[in-house]
């Protein structure tokens, strides 16, 4: 995949593609038709002040337009002006505060161990997607990024480091670990970017961000980014942000009760399985009409093409294509002729169309204003709709905020297994044949019938009629492949952890109601004494083994011992990972404690 995965990190090359000609900001010439204007348009992240080759890159991406943070956030931090914004993973955050930042690299290269932009984020996953994603964005600029976190060796890290690297994206334990040994200076900085400053402080990280900020020079720009505004986010910002401009994205309400019978559900999966998940749930819903909605082009057409193979009949529909191909794709669904519209926001804008009996978003929009007008398209002319989100793992604080502004009910289902597809398919089966019998004119069939029961048991030729029938109802497709369910997060048990202070407890494991994690404790041997913080167990844990914050629960620091509730199928994993690595320059031993006692 991308530089970030690597064992061995080396900077990523941001100049490894040229930038194709940024069609999208020519003048539109005489005697064109609207569509073809439309098309020739200057790009909506031109027109925020992002450079020319910046935008095509984006373009290239299946961008279509700015989402409301990229649209609140860019002008001004291209400004120079620091920036305080409320906004959850999955509103398009990492590109408002990328671009801005990879704008302002002015090409000279940077000093050794010396970098010019700092990124802190809570954790390792988010340091190599956060990289990645910069990479990604500035494909057309020369410049380089690495992401630092601890659980990689340190000395891997300096080697880079060393060569001099544009972005630094790191975690702010491993941060800090390299400013007290002199590996990296934050002297040459002149952009910091906290992001989830939230997720950072309830893992304990505070003093580690105090530390750092305190070394990187008073005239720079500072971003920060937090799904909330509580109180000590607001202090964390008065003391470091100076002047910022406000983005509060998801305080706006959507007028609630606007959206008729709708049955509402959405479905946690990870990325890599929302294809697979989507068909499936598509075929257990057997929608008449649906509208997918994706959030770039080069989805649109990776869900069409995938959607096709499994038999749909489905068109793309998205800014890309020439205006009279999506008025043709228009009317075939308008018409009932396709099955499914994959369709881009902008591409579905005044889409008005009777008969939508599901609406699925591949992605919580990034808005809650998007999801109402979205599910707004379904469950009209007193028909009830369905509306069906899938929902990465990140995304779920997204979908909260938006069932907080919308104040509508979207109830958590977990995706059907391969068996509960089976099963659908064989009532499918079983309901064509009640139509069969019902529409009679069944006497030519009977004649077959008599004929073998003089061989075979009546019932054994009914069943072996119900097979063929089956089988071509539903043709043998590819195997269905497993979807991992994902872990559920304790509710927030981490909230409020700071240093030294006590968690909520987790449920014990007897307890777990079904669906949910099931938790166990493990005993680590050092606590209080050994100035173990929260911070460092976690800290540890995510930086060793790399899972989710998710699987960690409640923390509880003794005189000379800490107690961390852990999912029980990581226990295993987040012993072993413990014990390999030196938690305040010691080594700990870890045991399980038997909740039941
Ligand atoms: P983030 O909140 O930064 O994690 O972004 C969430 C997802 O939205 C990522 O997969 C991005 O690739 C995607 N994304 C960001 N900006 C846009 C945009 N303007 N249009 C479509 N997708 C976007």
């Amino acid at each position: 995949m991308h530089q970030a995965t690597r064992p061995d990190p080396s900077p990523a090359d941001l100049d490894a593609a040229a930038a194709p000609a940024a069609a999208c900001t020519s003048a539109p010439a005489e005697g064109q038709s609207a569509s073809d204007r439309a098309a020739l348009a200057p790009s909506p992240f031109a027109a925020l002040g992002l450079a020319p080759e910046l935008a095509a890159a984006l373009q290239e991406l299946g961008y279509e337009e700015p989402t409301p943070i990229q649209r609140a956030a860019i002008p001004p931090l291209l400004a120079g002006r620091d920036l305080l914004g409320r906004a959850a993973t999955g509103t398009g955050k990492t590109a408002a505060f990328a671009l801005p930042l990879i704008q302002a690299a002015d090409g000279t290269p940077p000093a050794p161990g010396r970098p010019r932009v700092l990124v802190l984020v809570p954790t390792r996953e988010l340091a190599m997607q956060v990289a990645a994603a910069i990479h990604r964005y500035g494909r057309a600029r020369a410049a380089t990024v690495l992401p630092v976190y601890g659980g990689q060796s340190i000395w891997q890290q300096v080697r880079v480091l060393d060569r001099g690297v544009e972005a630094v994206v790191a975690t702010p334990g491993r941060a800090a670990d390299h400013l007290e040994r002199g590996t990296l200076s934050l002297e040459d900085v002149r952009f910091v970017v906290l992001d989830e400053a939230d997720e950072m402080l309830d893992m304990g990280f505070a003093e580690d961000i105090e530390a750092i900020l305190a070394r990187a020079p008073a005239a720079r720009q500072t971003a920060l980014f937090s799904a909330t505004m509580a109180p000590r986010i607001r202090a964390l910002a008065e003391r470091h942000l100076r002047d910022p401009v406000r983005v509060e994205i998801e305080r706006e309400r959507a007028a609630p009760g606007e959206v008729p019978r709708v049955r509402q559900v959405a479905y946690v999966v990870q990325r890599a399985h929302k294809l697979a998940a989507l068909g499936r749930v598509l075929d257990m819903e057997t929608p008449n009409s649906a509208i997918v909605f994706c959030r770039t082009r080069l989805e649109v057409d990776d869900v069409t093409e995938a959607m096709n193979s499994r038999g749909y009949r489905a068109e793309a529909l998205h800014g890309g294509l020439p205006q009279e191909q999506r008025d043709r794709v228009l009317a075939r669904f308008r018409e009932n002729r396709t099955d499914l519209l994959v369709a881009t926001d902008v591409a579905a804008r005044g889409l008005d169309i009777e008969h939508v009996s599901h609406v699925v978003n591949l992605d919580v929009p990034t808005e809650p204003e998007s999801y109402v007008h979205r599910i707004g398209r379904t469950g009209r002319a007193g028909r009830e709709g369905v509306a069906i989100t899938f929902v990465e793992p990140r995304e779920r604080r997204l979908l909260a905020s938006i069932q907080d502004a919308t104040r509508l009910k979207i109830r958590l289902e977990t995706i059907p297994t391969a068996a509960d597809l089976s099963n659908r398919r064989l009532d499918q089966t079983r309901a064509s044949l009640a139509e069969a019998l019902s529409a009679g004119g069944l006497d030519r069939y009977r004649a077959v019938l008599e004929g073998l029961s003089a061989e075979a048991d009546v019932l054994d030729v009914a069943a072996a009629a119900v097979k063929l029938a089956h089988e071509a109802l539903h043709p043998e497709g590819a195997e269905e492949p497993d979807i991992a369910p994902v872990v559920e997060p304790p509710p927030r048990a981490r909230r409020g952890a700071r240093d030294g202070a006590r968690r909520e407890p987790a449920p014990r494991p007897h307890e777990a109601p079904r669906g949910e994690t099931a938790w166990t404790r493990l005993q680590v041997s050092a606590g209080r004494f050994q100035s173990i913080r929260p911070g460092d167990l976690v800290g540890a844990i995510a930086g060793e083994t790399g899972l989710p914050s998710g699987v960690i629960g409640a923390i509880q620091i003794a005189d000379r011992s800490s107690f961390v509730d852990v999912a029980v199928e990581h226990a295993g994993a987040i012993s072993d990972a413990l014990r390999r690595t030196k938690i305040r320059g010691r080594r700990v031993q870890v045991r399980e404690v038997d909740l039941r006692r």
